[in-house]
């Protein structure tokens, strides 16, 4: 079979064709279509609720789709080729009473790693995460945060070309998550396939090089972020005044090239309308007798994107808990 291509030519690790997955009268997931080409990190970003685990869960095969088609590394998803892939669920679960090393290579054997082989990969690993001298720990003596970094030990020890992560930051304090987004810069690095879901925009946002957003179980847009940057995003200008000033964001408002102006204090964020020219804002600035910090034409941000788009799409009638009868 010919390999799915990815948009830009090179081969896709995962394509979806329309899958759609309804619990009861609540439709999830309304058709959508994904392909996450080989070597990419993919964030799949969504408000709650938006479809983001469902489509993932069908992606793996946990769910299976009311309707469409999913493919894995060329071709229909089997169950040879899902040992290719290592899955972070959203809900965490180990076997809590178990040691650590244990666990892990109970993980691995599911996987078809042998303890041989698992043990070394389990070392390296656990000292990757400052976990080394927690082996013989039962799991569940472990703090929440070290857990989930056990569970994505679990994920990658059969040294998957797919890494499919379900928010894979939450729960974490800001120094694991970045623990995290370094392991994920290497899982890239060494030419891995990385999907992850988020609703924290930021994070994808700097750990991605695709991106699909979702909402309401339909799809808004997908591509590399700089292209849905530069196709979506009104560009903005950043202005940091020596100090607040009613006029000067009076004047910024006024100016026929910008859309809207966002005030904090002395720092004042301008959208420019497409195709804008800023100095025209400077000038006026400057001959107002206005001292400025910072005058600065910058790049949306996939944020501003996201809820520009996403703010319009109405949510599903049928959001309610499905009634069975
Ligand atoms: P979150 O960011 O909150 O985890 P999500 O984008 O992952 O959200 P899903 O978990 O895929 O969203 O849920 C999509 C919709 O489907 C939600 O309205 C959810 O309540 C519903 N849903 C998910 N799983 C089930 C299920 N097993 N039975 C009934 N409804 C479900």
């Amino acid at each position: 079979m010919a390999e799915a291509r990815a948009p830009g030519g090179g081969e896709a690790a995962i394509v979806l064709r329309g899958v759609r997955k309804a619990f009861g009268s609540l439709v999830a997931v309304r058709g959508i279509d994904l392909v996450v080409p080989r070597g990419a990190t993919y964030g799949l970003l969504g408000p709650n609720g938006a479809g983001k685990t469902t489509t993932l869960r069908m992606l793996l095969g946990i769910l299976e789709p009311d309707a469409g088609t999913v493919e894995l590394l060329g071709s229909p998803r089997t169950a040879a080729s899902l040992d290719r892939v290592g899955y972070l669920p959203e809900e965490r679960g180990m076997y809590r009473r178990m040691t650590v090393r244990r666990a892990l290579s109970f993980f691995a054997e599911l996987k078809g790693v042998s303890p041989r082989v698992s043990a070394s990969r389990i070392s390296k690993w656990l000292e990757r995460f400052g976990l080394g001298d927690r082996g013989e720990s039962r799991v569940q003596e472990l703090s929440k945060g070290n857990q989930q970094k056990v569970q994505l030990i679990g994920t990658l020890l059969h040294e998957p070309e797919i890494v499919v992560l379900d928010e894979p930051f939450s729960g974490l304090d800001p120094l694991n998550q970045q623990v995290f987004k370094d392991v994920i810069a290497e899982l890239r690095a060494a030419g891995k396939t990385i999907l992850f879901s988020t609703h924290i925009i930021e994070q994808a946002e700097r750990a991605c090089d695709h991106v699909c957003i979702i909402a309401a179980g339909d799809k808004v847009l997908d591509g590399r972020v700089a292209d849905v940057k530069r196709e979506h995003g009104s560009e903005n200008l950043a202005i940091d005044l020596e100090e607040p000033t009613p006029a000067a964001v009076a004047i910024v408002r006024a100016s026929s090239e910008v859309r809207e102006v966002r005030e904090d204090g002395a720092v004042l964020e301008a959208v420019l309308n497409p195709g804008a020219d800023a100095q025209p804002v400077l000038a006026a600035l400057v001959g107002a007798g206005i001292r400025l910090r910072r005058f600065e034409r910058v790049e949306p941000s996939l944020e501003q994107i996201f809820v520009e788009l996403v703010r319009d799409t109405t949510p599903r009638t049928a959001e309610k808990e499905v009634a069975h009868v």
